[in-house]
């Protein structure tokens, strides 16, 4: 997995706010068309990293590279465009907007970053926002609003909305939260089927069983730290992970 070339880099990355050290010296490579999973317990400095990566925090110490390219002092805004989009812990749909509406807000983000100044872009090509509406399973509820879709449906529209952005490298905060078996079963399946295309994923999630069926390597994370990584299968068993994340 190192040995491939990383289309996203992170190296030896620190985030502290105060005393808080909630990333401290964390890296890992993310080649195309791979999902590499993040495991650790709660704090221990998961979505903290995805914020660094996608600047919405400042890093303490580190470097990140897109194709080998250092961004880490790059604006957030200009991330779009360089091919990167995440998707959020929590839900954030626009209320008023229908779920085609709040998909093409992704594109227009992407269209944004290249200069475009209004945020809505009455020429956004519809084909990317259709791809990306069908390629997650929502083609029944484009006009609906959010208050009308089921949580799995809400969670889906928000990794439209990242694909609709023609992102290289996507970030997902705990897509499957909240929900179901088979939500999550359907989940993994988009996610392995976007790798099909060459996407690389960065993934966390709590479902170890699902980390293991939808990643090709994990990394574990604990103290803001890295605490093991490899493929799934030798991870789980790692007793860093079995003691700080499995409580055994
Ligand atoms: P995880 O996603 O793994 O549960 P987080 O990255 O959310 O962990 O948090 C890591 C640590 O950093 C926790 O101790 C958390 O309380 C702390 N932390 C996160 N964000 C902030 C912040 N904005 N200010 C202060 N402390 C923070
Ligand atoms: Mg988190």
């Amino acid at each position: 997995f190192d040995a491939e070339p990383a289309v996203l880099a992170a190296e030896d990355v620190a985030v502290h706010f105060g005393g808080i050290k909630a990333v401290d010296g964390f890296g890992l490579n993310l080649p195309a068309g791979r999902i590499c999973g993040i495991l650790g317990p709660n704090g221990s400095g998961k979505s903290t990293f995805l914020a660094a990566v996608t600047r919405l925090v400042s890093l303490t110490r580190g470097r990140l590279l897109l194709d080998g390219a250092e961004y880490q002092n790059a604006p957030p805004e200009t991330l779009a465009r360089r091919g990167l989009s995440r998707t959020f812990q929590t839900v954030r749909l626009l209320p008023d907007l229908t779920v085609l509406e709040n998909v093409r807000l992704g594109a227009d983000l992407h269209a944004r970053g290249r200069g475009v100044r209004s945020w809505f872009r009455p020429d956004t090509t519809p084909e990317v926002v259709d791809e990306a509406i069908e390629r997650t399973g929502l083609g029944t509820a484009r006009s609906w609003r959010p208050g009308e879709l089921s949580y799995g449906m809400a969670r889906r529209v928000e990794i439209a909305r990242a694909l609709a952005a023609k992102p290289r490298v996507l970030l997902l905060d705990e897509p499957t939260a909240g929900m179901n078996q088979r939500e999550r079963g359907e989940i993994s399946e988009l996610l392995r089927t976007l790798r099909g295309d060459g996407l690389a994923q960065l993934l966390v999630e709590h479902d170890v069983q699902m980390m293991v069926d939808t990643c090709d390597h994990l990394v574990a994370m604990n103290f803001g730290a890295l605490a093991a990584e490899g493929t799934p299968a030798d991870v789980v068993v790692h007793p860093a992970v079995q003691e700080a994340y499995l409580g055994k």
